[in-house]
């Protein structure tokens, strides 16, 4: 076992680990350790645009977006994060922008700026042209951009190592504190210990839990499963954002920037359906509202093609030099996966899994919540393995890439105050030998199942009855099968026995990690006999603020067993309120 030494450690090399790596690792030692190429991170996919109120087209303010981030969140967001993030969005615009990034520009050179759902001037009169964008692939260049950055301030990447696990230790005061990682390096199969004095969590969501998603292979919700099995709750994990327009039956992302810059939903009487569901803000309203209206119309036996099972994503209205100009990667998914010519034909959409709201608790210093009051010195957590709660129930396009940034910088920066004038704590020579056991245990298994079909049954599942629609009935029905797949996995076994590149091996590590969260998603979906955001119940279909406005946290406790599952305490902590007042959710 190797052991290495750093101030910072990161976990993650996408956007928030990267941004939080540039402040970090101008202050302080630094190592960010990623199981990806940096650039290879799912912030690369990210299409539509990055939001802040520049006002650099239309009038706007920073007031008027931290409105719309509330409100498109059904309430349930922490107003004092909200406000953080609508203030340092400005900042964190023109930081890229002078790190080098090339945004597209107004003909005076301004950053241009366009429309997403749910971001509206003064109060939700009409959308609102707030988000930055670079054509529609924005992510790429913020993260080639952020790469760029880290290389110029020297900070140190540990590339295809995988972290495993977290050592958390009792100081002197009898606080747990965490005193580093235990990681896995692909090449060569060693594990490497490293010792930090701030740790931050960045290593992204858990999409792979359902089938049809926009998240990549490798979207395991590894940092959310770490920090629940070493005693760490998770936070709202029953609120998933199935984004509106994947294409059929594929879940490929076609960005929400296709609808922002004018394209149509219509079902399959060519209505402009959206005009019945939000009248005002129509098919920019909020995503939780397209997904269920569409999915609705195709329950209601307008949806097109030959199942019925899907509506249409119409752009023929708009000039093709508008479309390749604007959209030209997302127009050429269109014609490679499904044969579709935007130009003339409209796409076949429907909703896919696409990013998830809940995540390892923080506050706007970035610091990671014991429980519903304390934080646990010198562990932070940013971008989507977190919840710092500015997304609610319900995320609006472009907030994401903005989260990232604003926070993965607070988290550089309070990671390295704090390691400035902190001790390292001690790691003893057995840290990581549950790592090590967990690995053997894999690697010997002689049982009969196969990781690739368990994952498949669980994504299945997950897409049945944890989807646009729940009901205590399935959502009972997902608990049933995943307790089933927990006990399957004990018997899996793996081909590639080896130590070098052993893929095979770390994908049954990961399968572990998603049936570990998602059912911690759906025991936070039954707590929740309510309908707000990306989490509707149809046996519950109103929201339910005076039961119901607080926070979900679930704990792994061996001790409890609750509505039959075993495994997992329930919790809840209260929501922060600065000044607007839940009011109706009408666009
Ligand atoms: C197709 C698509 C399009 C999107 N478009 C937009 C958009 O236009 N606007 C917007 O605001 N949002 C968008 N989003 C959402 C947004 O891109 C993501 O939420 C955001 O980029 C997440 O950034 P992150 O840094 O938290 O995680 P990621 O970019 O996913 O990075 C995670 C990092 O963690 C590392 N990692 C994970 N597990 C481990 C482990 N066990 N050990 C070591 N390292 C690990 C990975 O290697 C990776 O470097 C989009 C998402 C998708 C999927």
């Amino acid at each position: 076992m190797q052991v290495h030494k750093y101030d910072v450690v990161i976990i993650g090399a996408g956007g928030a680990g990267m941004r939080a790596a540039i402040e970090a690792g101008q202050r302080v030692r630094t190592a960010v350790l990623t199981k990806l190429y940096p650039t290879r991170s799912h912030t690369g996919a990210a299409q539509g645009g990055m939001c802040a109120a520049l006002a650099n087209v239309e009038e706007d303010n920073w007031e008027w977006h931290t409105f719309d981030t509330i409100k498109g969140g059904d309430y349930l967001v922490d107003q004092d994060s909200a406000e953080v993030m609508a203030k340092e969005a400005i900042e964190a615009v023109l930081d890229l922008e002078k790190m080098g990034l090339p945004f597209n520009r107004t003909p005076e050179g301004r950053i241009d700026q366009r429309r997403f759902g749910g971001h509206t001037r003064d109060h939700g009169k009409a959308p609102v042209r707030r988000s930055c964008y670079a054509a529609d692939r924005t992510g790429h260049m913020i993260l080639q951009t952020l790469y760029q950055n880290c290389v110029k301030h020297n900070v140190e990447f540990y590339n295809e190592y995988y972290v495993l696990d977290l050592v958390m230790v009792e100081d002197e005061d009898g606080v747990r504190r965490p005193a580093g990682v235990v990681s896995y390096d692909l090449a060569t199969g060693d594990v490497h210990v490293f010792q930090a004095k701030s740790i931050i969590f960045a290593s992204g969501g858990c999409g792979k839990i359902f089938k049809t998603t926009s998240n990549a292979h490798t979207l395991t919700g590894d940092g959310m499963a770490i920090a629940l099995r070493n005693g760490i709750p998770l936070e709202d994990m029953e609120f998933v954002q199935f984004h509106p327009t994947g294409l059929a039956g594929l879940g490929i992302l076609v960005s929400e920037a296709a609808r922002g810059e004018g394209g149509i939903l219509r079902n399959s009487d060519g209505e402009r359906f959206m005009e019945r569901y939000a009248p005002t803000i129509k098919d920019l309203a909020p995503r939780d509202i397209v997904a269920r209206s569409m999915a609705n119309e195709v329950r209601e036996g307008r949806g097109c093609g030959p199942n019925k099972d899907y509506v249409l994503l119409d752009l023929t209205h708009l000039e093709p030099s508008h479309i390749d100009e604007k959209l030209p990667d997302i127009t050429e998914f269109a014609r490679t996966y499904l044969g579709v010519e935007p130009y003339t034909e409209p796409v076949p959409v429907f909703p896919t899994a696409h990013y998830a709201m809940g995540g390892i608790p923080t506050n706007i210093k970035a610091e990671v919540h014991a429980n519903s009051e304390d934080i646990i010195p010198g562990l932070y957590a940013a971008g989507e393995v977190a919840c710092v709660s500015v997304h609610g129930s319900n995320r609006l396009g472009t907030n994401s890439l903005l989260d990232i940034n604003v926070f993965g910088k607070r988290a550089g920066m309070y990671a390295a105050e704090y390691a400035a004038s902190a001790d390292f704590l001690p790691v003893s020579d057995d840290a990581a030998d549950e790592t090590l056991a967990l690995l053997n245990q894999i690697r010997n298994g002689e049982g009969t199942e196969k990781v690739g079909q368990l994952r498949k049954e669980l994504q299945d599942v997950m897409d049945a009855d944890m989807q646009v629609f729940r009901t205590e009935e399935t959502i009972h029905n997902a608990v049933d099968k995943i307790v089933e797949l927990e006990e399957r996995y004990k018997s899996i076994q793996i081909q590639d026995k080896g130590k070098r590149f052993n893929l095979d091996l770390l994908e049954a590590v990961e399968l572990g990690f998603l049936l570990e969260l998602a059912k911690v998603m759906s025991v936070a979906a039954l707590h929740r006999k309510e309908s707000r955001g990306g989490h509707f119940r149809e046996d519950y279909p109103d929201r339910d603020d005076a039961n119901f406005m607080k926070h979900s946290m679930v704990y792994r406790d061996e001790t409890t067993e609750m509505e039959g599952i075993k495994g997992l305490r329930f919790d809840t902590k209260p929501v922060t309120f600065t000044r607007y007042e839940p009011m109706e959710r009408k666009y």
